[in-house]
C-alpha cells in the first residue's frame, strides 16, 4: 500500500542519513529513479520492507500510479527471497517498527512475511506492522492470518470506502465488486489473530470519510485517515 507516507517524510529519512543498518539498503536521491532492488528502505524512525510489485488494485491514488519512484525507487527487477530481505533489513533494533509496505501487496508473499518476521522478532524483538488491502486471502484463497498470529503486532488495512461501489470505482480491483466484502471480511478476521488492526482511507476533496469511519467503529477498531499525494 502505498499513500501512506509523504514525499517529505521520505526525503527526510534520506537526507537526515538515518542509519541504514548494516544491510544493503541503497538510498538513491529523490529523482533518481531507475528500476532497482529496494527491498528495505527507511522513513524517519521505521524500517519499511518491499517484497512484491504485485497488486490485484489500480487504486487512483496509489502512489506508484501518480509518480515516477518517491524518492526511492521501489519497482523491483524481481521479487526478493527472505534471505535477500533479511540481508538488506539487517540489524533492525533501532528502529520503532518494520513494516511490510513496498509498491504491491506484501501478503501476496505471505510465506515470505513470516519468515521474514519470525526472524526479526526472534533476533531483535522487532514491533511488525504489515500494511495491506485486505484481498490476498481472496487472491490466493488461502487463510492467511493464523499464520501471522504471534508474528505481527499491528495490521493497517485500507478500507477506502464505505460501500462496494465506492471500493470499485476508487481501487478498480481485480476481484470486481467482491473486493470490498473480501476486504471487511478479512478486517473482522483479522482482530482474531493480530492484537492492532487499524482500517484506513485516504482523504481526497471530495470524499467524505465519515461513513468509512462508522465501519471501523462498527468492527471495533482503529479509524486512520491518510492523506492523498498527487504528485
Ligand atoms: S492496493 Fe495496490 S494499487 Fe492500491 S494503493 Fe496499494 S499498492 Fe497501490
Amino acid at each position: 500500500m502505498l499513500v501512506l507516507e509523504s514525499t517529505s517524510r521520505i526525503a527526510m529519512g534520506a537526507a537526515l542519513g538515518l542509519k541504514i543498518t548494516t544491510g544493503t539498503i541503497i538510498v538513491q536521491q529523490k529523482g533518481d529513479a531507475t528500476m532497482g532492488n529496494i527491498y528495505a528502505y527507511v522513513l524517519q524512525d521505521n524500517i519499511y520492507l518491499n517484497i512484491t510489485n504485485r497488486c490485484p488494485n489500480r487504486c487512483v491514488f496509489c502512489i506508484r500510479e501518480n509518480r515516477k519512484g518517491v524518492g526511492y525507487d521501489l519497482w523491483l527487477d524481481r521479487e526478493p527471497t527472505a534471505e535477500e530481505v533479511l540481508e538488506a533489513a539487517g540489524d533492525v533494533s533501532a528502529f520503532r517498527e518494520v513494516v511490510f509496505c513496498g509498491y504491491g501487496e506484501p501478503l501476496l508473499r505471505w510465506e515470505v512475511v513470516t519468515e521474514v518476521a519470525r526472524s526479526l522478532k526472534a533476533k531483535y524483538g522487532a514491533k511488525i506492522r504489515i500494511n495491506t488491502n485486505g484481498l490476498a486471502e481472496a487472491v490466493l484463497k488461502h487463510k492467511i492470518l493464523p499464520e501471522l498470529e504471534g508474528l505481527v503486532d499491528t495490521i493497517s488495512i485500507s478500507l477506502n470506502a464505505a460501500s462496494a461501489d465506492q471500493y470499485h470505482h476508487l481501487c478498480k480491483s481485480a476481484l470486481g465488486p467482491e473486493a470490498f466484502t473480501c476486504m471487511l471480511q478479512f478486517a473482522r478476521d483479522s482482530k482474531l489473530y493480530i492484537p492492532r488492526v487499524i482500517l484506513s482511507v485516504v482523504q481526497t476533496s471530495d470524499f467524505n470519510p465519515e461513513p468509512a469511519r462508522k465501519i471501523a467503529e462498527e468492527m471495533g477498531v482503529e479509524f486512520r485517515i491518510r492523506g492523498l499525494q498527487t504528485e
